[in-house]
């Protein structure tokens, strides 16, 4: 059996005669949700009896939701081999209405996928890295995190809504099977997700960061830079003695980028470590000459990590001073901290058994139907 989340529309041609029949189950399965061959009603029924008995549409199964105060929603989804990943749905901005009730803006969602169970970079502050390297997802796991959240919490299809590679594991790790994920959800009979709406961010591997950009798909890129000198980020990141600071500003320079875009940095702030102002100057320094923008990230802390939260003020005095050199730079709200934001957490949590006691949880509210 086939997960049907992997098929380009091309490749579903290959399967269907006429070849039509493949922009029907398109429409199918991402403009009408329908998650069941007997319900492609347009089909004959021979070819729905024939998908049922070589496909599958249902690769993720919704095992925990959690709400946070602040609307962002983070999931636990199992896989057909019963291993689990995160993803997240964060609204970005709110629905807005004229007098008369007219929409003058729909909201604007973000979802934050999962490119791999577990992740082989192993750095020193993420709980994901904890567990170890599991497995790479398929193209169609990534595709249905999207598919499943926007059914799930029935976005119209109209509704665009951006991806960030941000959840567990090192997309470019997985680099073929993201690239291809990023097709297919391009697919305009499909989600029609641009890939300029579509981010992947990387702990720094820059051979694939230039493999990904000889690939030319038009994606936004991230970089989880975390510390500006190689001393400190060999500490947080061990993946820096392989691929040190000077090659990823190298990589980051030759990145194809439409040219209203920017690369984003993510700089994750931990209390005493990184956040003192020498580490602000020695920043703005690293990106002179690249088209940056830099989000800072509270620490989440969790119990397998010594780590602390920085205070505001830290923040907001490193903020300042990037932007005083005309930087631009933007403090990531802890969308979900009280849902344990950083990925891994829920899942951690489930597996110790502890998530049923919190109140916040939905899942009960929830089905994958
Ligand atoms: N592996 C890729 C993809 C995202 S990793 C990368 O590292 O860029 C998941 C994201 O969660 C990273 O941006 C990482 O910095 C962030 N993260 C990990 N642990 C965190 C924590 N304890 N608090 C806040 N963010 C955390
Ligand atoms: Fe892997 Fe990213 Fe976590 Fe580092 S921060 S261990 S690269 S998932």
């Amino acid at each position: 059996m086939k997960n049907i989340f992997d098929f380009t529309m091309k490749e579903l041609e290959n399967f269907v005669e006429p070849k039509f029949r493949a922009k029907q189950i398109y429409e199918w399965i991402y403009k009408k949700n329908v998650d069941d061959f007997a319900q492609m009603l347009n089909l004959p029924k021979e070819i729905r009896q024939s998908l049922a008995q070589n496909f599958y549409l249902d690769p993720l199964k919704c095992v925990r939701s959690e709400t946070s105060s602040d609307g962002s929603i983070k999931y636990l989804f199992a896989l057909k081999d019963g291993k689990t990943i995160e993803s997240v749905l964060l609204p970005m901005k709110d629905e807005l209405r004229d007098e008369n009730e007219k929409i003058i803006r729909h909201a604007r969602y973000s979802i934050c996928v999962s490119s791999q169970v577990g992740c082989k970079i192993g750095c020193s502050f993420c709980l994901t890295a904890k567990g170890g390297f599991v497995r790479n997802l398929t193209p169609g796991e990534i595709v249905a995190q999207i598919w499943l959240i926007k059914k799930m919490n029935a976005i119209p299809y109209e509704r665009r809504v951006n991806v960030v590679y941000m959840g567990m594991g090192e997309p470019l790790n997985n680099l073929d099977n993201v690239a291809k994920a990023v097709q297919i959800l391009k697919e305009n009979d499909g989600l029609a997700i641009a890939p300029r709406r579509q981010t992947i961010s990387t702990s720094g591997l820059s051979t694939q960061i230039k493999k990904l950009g000889e690939m030319d798909l038009g994606v936004l890129l991230a970089i989880s830079l975390h510390a500006v000198d190689d001393e400190l980020r060999e500490k947080l990141m061990p993946i820096n003695r392989a691929y040190n600071i000077a090659s990823i500003m190298q990589a980051v320079r030759e990145f194809p980028i439409d040219l209203r875009k920017r690369v984003m940095f993510e700089y994750l702030m931990i209390d005493g470590v990184n956040d003192r102002p020498s580490d602000a100057k020695t920043l703005v320094k690293l990106l002179h000459g690249i088209r940056a923008k830099v989000n800072l990230i509270y620490f989440n802390p969790h119990e397998g990590s010594s780590f602390g939260r920085p205070s505001p003020e830290n923040m907001i005095k490193f903020q300042d001073y990037l932007c005083a050199h005309g930087i631009t730079c933007t403090i990531r709200q802890s969308k979900g901290l009280d849902i344990s934001a950083a990925c891994g957490q829920l899942k951690q949590r489930n597996e110790q058994g502890k998530i049923l006691a919190q109140s916040s949880i939905s899942a009960d509210k929830i089905s994958n139907k």
